[in-house]
């Protein structure tokens, strides 16, 4: 009889916009050795985790957002952490000039371009009804047009001649139309079109192009704009088949996954890690409204 599976048998995870202070490694350490990757929005959340994973892997990596503080103090963690180089770059995802002198100076820096990570994205909980016309655009602006213009821009410069894997951060939420995230599942399910569109278009210049679609996952800003905290203390996580919200590192193991060639036959693919949370998660309007309306309380 086969023994029971484990079924906690996390790996090593931090809450905060730390690196680890242990890691142990599921696959080969020199997996992307003398790689680059270029992460948007890798100085917090799931997309510093994404970093750190790849460099312990052996990866060079650029962080890209807008906040070079924040992505300065990141990378320092980022380096002693992995013994890697990380370069802290500023861009605005909906602004392709920035992204354009961003990988001009990676490629000057660094001298290639192996992995996109497309994983900036603003969001939060807002009633259709309740959410400007702004709002809607500017979450769309920097989830949707800003991956393609990432994408683009990393295509034209290097990945047309070199080939590459692009991994895109997407979500759940447009699957059940999930309450109070119209503008971010929406686009997130235009991202999603798109990962299938550009892999068909770029397949023959050797680019793969997957998404990983994240549940809710803890110790992310998304976590606790999205009521998390409030979710797990109300007991919402024994509905996911799994029992719990996921962790950054799972997020980021499952892109080292995507992004390495142990997918190397792999495109156009949408990958969730959720726990099957989707699959049964409540999507009650009244419910969700209530943890929208206590978190706005305490912010
Ligand atoms: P986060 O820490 O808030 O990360 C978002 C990042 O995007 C920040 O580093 C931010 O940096 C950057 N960013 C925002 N606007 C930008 C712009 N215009 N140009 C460039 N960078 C920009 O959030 P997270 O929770 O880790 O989420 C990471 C990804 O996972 C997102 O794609 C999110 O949709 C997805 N996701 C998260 C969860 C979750 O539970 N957390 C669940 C499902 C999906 P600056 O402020 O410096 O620009």
């Amino acid at each position: 009889m086969a023994e029971p599976q484990r079924v906690r048998d996390l790996p090593e995870d931090v809450d905060t916009d730390d690196c680890m202070t242990s890691y142990t490694h599921i696959y080969s350490p020199d997996l992307l050795k003398d790689q680059v990757a270029f992460i948007t929005g890798g100085g917090t959340g799931i997309g510093l985790r994404i970093a750190e994973v790849l460099m312990r892997h052996g990866c060079d990596t650029v962080i890209a957002s807008r906040n070079l503080e924040k992505l300065t103090e990141a990378a320092k963690k980022l380096m002693a952490a992995t013994g890697r180089r990380c370069l802290p770059l500023t861009i605005d995802v909906r602004q392709p000039q920035t992204i354009s002198a961003a990988v001009d100076e990676t490629l000057k820096e660094l001298g290639r371009i192996d992995i996109l990570i497309n994983n900036a994205a603003g969001n939060f909980l807002c009633p259709a009804i309740s959410l400007s016309f702004n709002a809607f655009k500017t979450v769309l602006e920097i989830d949707t047009l800003g991956t393609f213009n990432t994408s683009k821009v990393v295509y034209e410069k290097w990945f047309k001649d070199h080939g590459g894997a692009i991994v895109n951060i997407s979500a759940t939420l447009g699957y059940r139309g999930q309450a109070l995230q119209v503008h971010a599942g929406s686009a997130k399910a235009a991202n999603d079109a798109m990962t299938k569109h550009l892999a068909v278009e770029w397949g023959p210049s050797g680019v793969r192009v997957n998404t990983l679609a994240p549940g809710p996952i803890s110790g992310t800003e998304g976590f606790h704009r999205l009521g998390g905290n409030i979710a797990d203390s109300m007991g919402a996580f024994s509905s996911i088949p799994l029992q719990r919200a996921g962790n950054k590192t799972e997020m980021a193991h499952s892109v080292l996954f995507l992004a390495s060639r142990a997918s190397s036959y792999v495109t156009g693919h949408i990958m969730v890690a959720d726990g099957g949370s989707w699959l049964t998660s409540a999507n009650d309007v009244s419910m969700l409204l209530g943890i929208a309306s206590s978190q706005s309380a305490k912010l």
